[in-house]
Protein backbone atom coordinates (compact mmCIF):
# COMPACT_ATOMS: atom_id res chain seq x y z
CA UNK A 1 0.00 0.00 0.00
CA UNK A 2 1.72 3.50 -1.14
CA UNK A 3 2.08 5.80 2.17
CA UNK A 4 3.09 8.79 -0.07
CA UNK A 5 1.70 10.62 -3.20
CA UNK A 6 4.08 10.42 -6.26
CA UNK A 7 6.11 13.44 -6.41
CA UNK A 8 6.73 14.91 -9.57
CA UNK A 9 10.55 14.16 -10.98
CA UNK A 10 11.86 16.58 -14.13
CA UNK A 11 13.04 14.31 -17.41
CA UNK A 12 16.69 12.94 -16.87
CA UNK A 13 16.21 13.46 -12.94
CA UNK A 14 18.73 10.41 -11.09
CA UNK A 15 19.02 10.12 -7.46
CA UNK A 16 21.60 12.01 -5.90
CA UNK A 17 24.77 10.00 -4.80
CA UNK A 18 25.41 10.65 -1.04
CA UNK A 19 28.64 12.32 -1.92
CA UNK A 20 27.38 14.64 -3.78
CA UNK A 21 24.98 16.46 -1.37
CA UNK A 22 26.46 19.12 0.26
CA UNK A 23 27.60 18.28 3.40
CA UNK A 24 31.36 16.07 4.78
CA UNK A 25 32.38 16.07 0.86
CA UNK A 26 30.58 18.74 -0.98
CA UNK A 27 30.22 22.81 0.21
CA UNK A 28 27.48 24.76 -0.52
CA UNK A 29 28.07 28.19 -1.62
CA UNK A 30 27.55 30.06 1.56
CA UNK A 31 30.54 33.00 2.24
CA UNK A 32 32.49 31.90 5.17
CA UNK A 33 34.96 33.29 7.51
CA UNK A 34 35.61 37.43 6.95
CA UNK A 35 33.50 37.51 3.94
CA UNK A 36 30.29 35.74 5.68
CA UNK A 37 30.95 37.91 8.99
CA UNK A 38 30.81 41.43 6.25
CA UNK A 39 27.73 39.84 4.39
CA UNK A 40 25.88 39.36 7.58
CA UNK A 41 27.09 42.71 8.91
CA UNK A 42 25.77 44.57 5.88
CA UNK A 43 22.47 42.48 5.98
CA UNK A 44 21.86 43.46 9.80
CA UNK A 45 22.70 47.27 8.71
CA UNK A 46 20.56 47.38 5.90
CA UNK A 47 17.61 45.91 8.22
CA UNK A 48 18.26 46.91 11.56
CA UNK A 49 14.44 45.48 12.65
CA UNK A 50 13.30 41.78 12.39
CA UNK A 51 11.50 41.53 9.49
CA UNK A 52 8.88 39.14 11.09
CA UNK A 53 7.69 40.97 13.96
CA UNK A 54 7.37 44.23 11.27
CA UNK A 55 4.77 42.30 9.70
CA UNK A 56 2.99 41.81 13.33
CA UNK A 57 3.51 45.42 14.02
CA UNK A 58 6.53 44.99 16.68
CA UNK A 59 9.95 46.46 16.39
CA UNK A 60 12.37 44.35 17.33
CA UNK A 61 16.14 44.37 16.67
CA UNK A 62 17.29 42.10 14.01
CA UNK A 63 20.35 39.48 15.35
CA UNK A 64 20.35 37.03 13.01
CA UNK A 65 20.73 37.12 9.33
CA UNK A 66 18.28 34.26 7.58
CA UNK A 67 18.24 32.32 4.42
CA UNK A 68 14.46 33.01 3.36
CA UNK A 69 14.48 29.78 0.84
CA UNK A 70 17.21 27.65 3.26
CA UNK A 71 20.46 26.92 1.14
CA UNK A 72 19.74 23.01 1.74
CA UNK A 73 16.90 23.29 0.13
CA UNK A 74 18.73 25.04 -2.97
CA UNK A 75 18.29 28.88 -1.90
CA UNK A 76 21.06 30.89 -2.85
CA UNK A 77 23.66 33.02 -1.09
CA UNK A 78 22.79 35.99 -2.64
CA UNK A 79 21.08 39.12 -0.71
CA UNK A 80 17.77 38.90 -2.52
CA UNK A 81 17.46 35.56 -0.23
CA UNK A 82 18.86 37.19 2.67
CA UNK A 83 16.38 38.85 5.81
CA UNK A 84 17.32 40.40 9.27
CA UNK A 85 15.30 37.91 12.03
CA UNK A 86 15.32 38.27 15.56
CA UNK A 87 16.24 35.28 17.32
CA UNK A 88 12.90 33.92 18.32
CA UNK A 89 11.61 34.69 15.10
CA UNK A 90 14.42 32.57 13.52
CA UNK A 91 13.63 29.27 15.68
CA UNK A 92 10.36 29.29 14.81
CA UNK A 93 11.21 29.54 11.16
CA UNK A 94 13.62 27.02 11.73
CA UNK A 95 11.53 24.77 13.48
CA UNK A 96 8.80 24.92 11.01
CA UNK A 97 11.21 24.36 7.96
CA UNK A 98 12.74 20.80 9.93
CA UNK A 99 9.30 19.58 10.25
CA UNK A 100 8.30 20.92 6.91
CA UNK A 101 11.80 18.35 5.46
CA UNK A 102 11.12 15.57 7.51
CA UNK A 103 7.74 15.36 6.45
CA UNK A 104 8.35 15.74 2.53
CA UNK A 105 12.30 14.82 3.38
CA UNK A 106 13.39 17.44 0.95
CA UNK A 107 16.45 17.69 2.82
CA UNK A 108 17.61 14.52 1.64
CA UNK A 109 17.71 15.51 -1.99
CA UNK A 110 15.88 12.08 -3.29
ZN1 LIG B 1 11.07 38.72 15.10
Amino acid sequence: MPTQPPRYRPPGWKPGKPWERPGLFVKDNRKRGRAGMRDRAAVLAEEPLCRLCLDKGLEVASDIVDHIVPLAWGGSDQRHNKQGLCTPCHDEKSKAERKLAQRRKIADFD
